[in-house]
């Protein structure tokens, strides 16, 4: 039945003619118009094409008169002659306008890892709004280190686009979005008793992170109260700088001993004092917000040799208790620090050690370096428990950090004779001697007694 009305030409011609009087009769009543296209989309459609015109250039007017400053359309606006349903036509070209028009202006948005986080309209304010954000961390550096570079951890771009009014902030919002935190610092307060081990071990974390996250403070100086960071605030822009900086450090003098029959049973004689030596080291530092990443020597230049000392004994047996590691009056493991003046290779703070510390393990004995009389024996400040011996001659040796007393004020003692036990009471990083020598009150290189 259909195929047989398709086969009929008379009837095919009728249908054809019926369209072209419906598409006549609709082209007769349609009307020409224009498209208003934006960004290559009908937004709507227009009688009079000035008149639309004439609405943009007013809205644009109205916008710099308030804003201050000239703004432009964001997307393509173009008008296409068209032919439309008069009733689809928009009469207010204003609120199309208002309504389908983004304007804005030239602008520059803070691009982090792609991500856009705000705009601003001066590129200056912008690029000195990050520029002292980076400067923050140089605060804490020592003056005369050579800053190689402070970058951006994250991948940061300053890009010059077209930008809504609306988007734009001020430098106290950018200032805000800027300086965001993803996590606060976690900060303790340092107790009676306490010392930077028995911190770092109640917090499971190592003494050197402890050092790592707190340069401000003098490990051998933590009092209570003082404020201690264990975990570092972590911010939504990390500053990396890299730096080298130079030391003059001691080099610490050695000591060689001659047997002397001529000597009394432990009697010891100086021939020939030792002096340390200097040299210049250059470390290569990495600091992420302000906190060394790494540190590594690139330089180590000798500028003074140390002189090596040279004493007398008459015997073996001194307070010398054998072994390859032996420092006399304690059986140690390394010296962890020597005496004198030490600089920070970070903050370039100077401080004065008076002592030797020597790291040994946790108990292990401590012994008088001469004969004498103890002077004072138990805790006192910053030393914890401590012992001092009086040899006569005006020399005096301090025994500090002990975990145990063996003897008590008054007492006299004997060359290497056990007086007490290492720990880390006071102010100490960890379990250690720190062993002093004062000649007429002013301390003297322990490496010149030992
Ligand atoms: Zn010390």
């Amino acid at each position: 039945m259909g195929k047989k009305l398709l086969h009929n030409p008379g009837l095919t011609f009728l249908i054809l003619g019926f369209v072209l009087v419906i598409s006549i009769f609709w082209y007769q009543s349609a009307v020409r118009a224009y498209d208003v296209v934006i960004d290559g989309r009908v937004a709507a459609q227009v009688k009079d094409k000035q008149a639309f015109l004439q609405a943009l250039q007013e809205r644009k007017d109205y916008l710099a008169e308030q804003l201050g400053y000239e703004v432009t359309e964001l997307e393509k606006i173009e008008l296409r002659e068209s032919k439309v349903d008069p009733e689809l036509l928009e009469e207010n070209v204003q609120k199309l306008v208002l309504q389908e028009v983004e304007l804005g202006t030239e602008g520059y948005r803070f691009v982090v890892d792609g991500e856009p986080l705000f705009a601003m309209r001066d590129k200056d304010k912008l690029e000195s709004l990050l520029e002292e954000y980076k400067q923050q961390y140089l605060k804490h550096i020592d003056k005369s280190a050579k800053i190689k570079s402070i970058e951006f951890k994250q991948d940061v771009e300053i890009k010059k686009t077209l930008v809504k009014p609306a988007e734009f902030v001020d430098v106290e919002a950018a200032k805000e979005i800027v300086y965001a935190k993803e996590q606060e610092a976690t900060v303790i307060e340092v107790n009676e008793g306490d010392n930077l081990w028995l911190i770092a071990r109640r917090y499971d974390m190592t003494v050197d992170e402890l050092e790592r996250l707190n340069p401000d403070i003098d490990p051998e100086r933590i009092y209570p109260g003082d404020k201690l960071v264990i975990s570092p605030f972590n911010p939504k822009l990390d500053v990396v700088i890299r730096m080298e900086n130079t030391i003059i450090e001691p080099i610490p003098f050695e000591t060689k001993y001659q047997k002397d029959n001529d000597l009394y049973l432990r009697q010891k004689i100086t021939v020939k004092p030792g002096v340390p030596g200097k040299k210049r080291v250059t470390y290569d530092i990495a600091l992420v917000n302000g906190l060394e990443a790494s540190i590594n020597i690139v330089n180590e230049e000798v500028l003074e040799e140390p002189v090596t000392r040279i004493v007398k004994v008459g015997t073996k047996r001194t307070v010398s208790r054998g072994g390859s590691r032996n420092y006399g009056v304690v059986q140690g493991t390394r010296v962890s620090s020597s005496y004198g003046w030490r600089t920070h290779p970070i903050t370039g703070r100077r401080s004065f050690h008076d002592g030797i510390d020597i790291a040994a393990r946790y108990g292990t004995g401590v012994y008088a370096y001469a004969e004498g009389k103890v002077t004072f024996a138990g805790w006192n400040g910053g030393y914890g428990k401590v012992i001092f011996i009086d040899h006569g001659n005006g020399l005096q040796t301090r025994y500090a950090h002990l975990s145990k007393i063996y003897v008590s004020v008054g007492e006299r003692v004997d060359t290497g004779e056990k007086i007490g036990a290492v720990g880390s009471t006071g102010r100490s990083t960890g379990p250690h001697l720190h062993f002093e020598v004062r000649q007429n009150g002013s301390t003297r290189n322990p490496w010149n007694y030992l």
